[in-house]
């Protein structure tokens, strides 16, 4: 197939696509479903001489415009295999359409784990990577840091192996760039030995939270929690409501707490109490949700947490009694990306939502507000109100990220309206 029939074939009509939510929905132009690195590149070759934008989807589970595009729609569901896998140093390069479960469940079978992730596995890992998500670990940072290498296909057209351990500055900046480099086809992973997760969970009053955070930080490989303003809140995140252990001495405002912590796999389960579970990390990290909630997600510095959740839960309290979904408090180690929430900073996450209806929005810019003033970062993934003139404050490498980003794509080709706003 000679070059010009490869790229025709690859742009078929545009197809209407949405997100996990509902809330995001476009046809492009064209949309393009590659099964391999060639014809995700004659993707690129095609929209340059159509002198059409280009964004790629993953598994559509962000919540803010960072899919949708007039152009080209490239959607990579058709590439979702491991390409490689090096057992000796524990890396596994695979494509871009795969899952944070399937190569979890993959890197079961070869003896490893994905050193962290967060608690969904059904979103892509580059998709994951894009957006600086995370899970939860005073010494863990987002997934983002996980990657070493990757191959893009760059606005020309042409293909650029990018690593850590060669690109430096070019690679920090692309770690976590929300698809602005290019088509990522290919990533490779720095996995760990396989392990086991004994995990314990139970509700208590947010007294007894707050106060014994940082033992439970410092004892624990991971430590997070729910503030469940009322009772029902559990089951708007599927929370386990009555079947954990509880020490609360009332039905609202209490946290339900959890513990993580690594256990080789070649060492025995421990004998589990009410609350309890010990399975390999591919099964204790997924967790179920459904698209009832609209969040935003900001994380202030590490060590203004409390401050800060003490102002939220007082702001609900006071002015939204009525309020049900949860607050998910997670605290993220730091990592050297330009533009990820814990870019050098270790952070504190708060994720706080509210039903998928038009009055939410109000609430959500309220705590946006208060957040702010702890130079709160947001999760690109998640919905946020950032404007340029913001993030140049919040980012001390932002205007590197741009410069960057214009250097490798100098004409805009993907770009798309919500990100030309703040990355331009
Ligand atoms: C129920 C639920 C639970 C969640 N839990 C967590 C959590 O625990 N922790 C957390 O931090 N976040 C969490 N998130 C957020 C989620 O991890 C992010 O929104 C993530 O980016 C979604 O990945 P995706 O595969 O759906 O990518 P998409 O949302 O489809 O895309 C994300 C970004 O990646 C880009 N992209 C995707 N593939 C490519 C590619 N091949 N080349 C170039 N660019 C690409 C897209 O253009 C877009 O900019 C959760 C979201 C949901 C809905």
């Amino acid at each position: 197939m000679d070059t010009m029939t490869t790229e025709v074939d690859v742009l078929q009509p545009g197809a209407l696509w949405w997100n996990w939510f509902g809330e995001q929905y476009f046809v492009p132009r064209y949309t393009a479903r590659p099964r391999t690195e060639e014809e995700a590149r004659h993707a690129v070759l095609a929209a340059r001489k159509l002198k059409l934008p280009v964004r790629a989807s993953g598994a559509g589970h962000s919540n803010p415009a960072v899919v949708p595009t007039p152009g080209v729609h490239v959607d990579f569901d058709g590439m979702r295999d491991v390409i490689s896998v090096d057992r000796e140093k524990l890396q596994v390069t695979i494509q871009p359409g795969m899952r944070v479960g399937e190569v979890s469940r993959y890197l079961r079978t070869v003896g490893m784990s994905l050193n962290n992730q967060g608690d969904i596995d059904t979103q892509t890992v580059v998709g994951a990577i894009a957006t600086g998500t995370h899970g939860a670990g005073i010494t863990l940072p987002c997934m983002s840091m996980q990657m070493i290498a990757a191959r893009i296909v760059t606005a020309d057209g042409d293909f650029l192996d990018l690593s850590a351990e060669k690109d430096g500055e070019l690679f920090r900046a692309f770690r976590c760039s929300i698809g602005l480099f290019g088509l990522v086809v290919s990533v490779t992973l720095q996995a760990v030995p396989s392990y086991n997760i004994h995990k314990i969970s139970w509700n208590a009053d947010v007294e007894d939270c707050i106060g014994g955070l940082h033992q439970r930080l410092e004892t624990n490989r991971t430590f997070w929690f729910f503030w469940l303003p009322v009772k029902k809140s559990a089951e708007l995140y599927v929370l386990p409501g009555g079947v954990v252990p509880s020490t609360a001495t009332r039905e609202n405002d209490i946290c339900h707490m959890r513990v993580y912590n690594a256990v080789p796999v070649d060492e025995a389960a421990p004998a589990l109490k009410e609350g309890e579970q010990f399975d390999h990390s591919s099964v204790i990290f997924p967790n179920p949700y459904i698209p009832n909630f609209r969040e935003i997600e900001y994380a202030v510095p590490f060590g203004r947490f409390e401050e800060a959740f003490a102002e939220v839960r007082h702001l609900f309290q006071t002015k939204y009694p009525e309020a049900l979904y949860p607050v998910e408090c997670r605290p993220v180690k730091a990592d050297d990306s330009y533009i990820s929430a814990y870019a050098e900073r270790d952070g504190y996450a708060l994720s706080i939502s509210g039903p998928l209806e038009f009055e939410t929005w109000g609430m959500l810019k309220e705590m946006d507000a208060l957040l702010d003033r702890y130079d709160a970062r947001p999760h690109w993934g998640k919905h946020h109100f950032m404007s340029a003139e913001r993030l140049e404050r919040i980012y001390p490498r932002y205007d590197d990220f741009k410069r960057t980003r214009r250097e490798i794509d100098p004409d805009g080709v993907f770009l798309n309206d919500h990100l030309r706003s703040l990355f331009a």
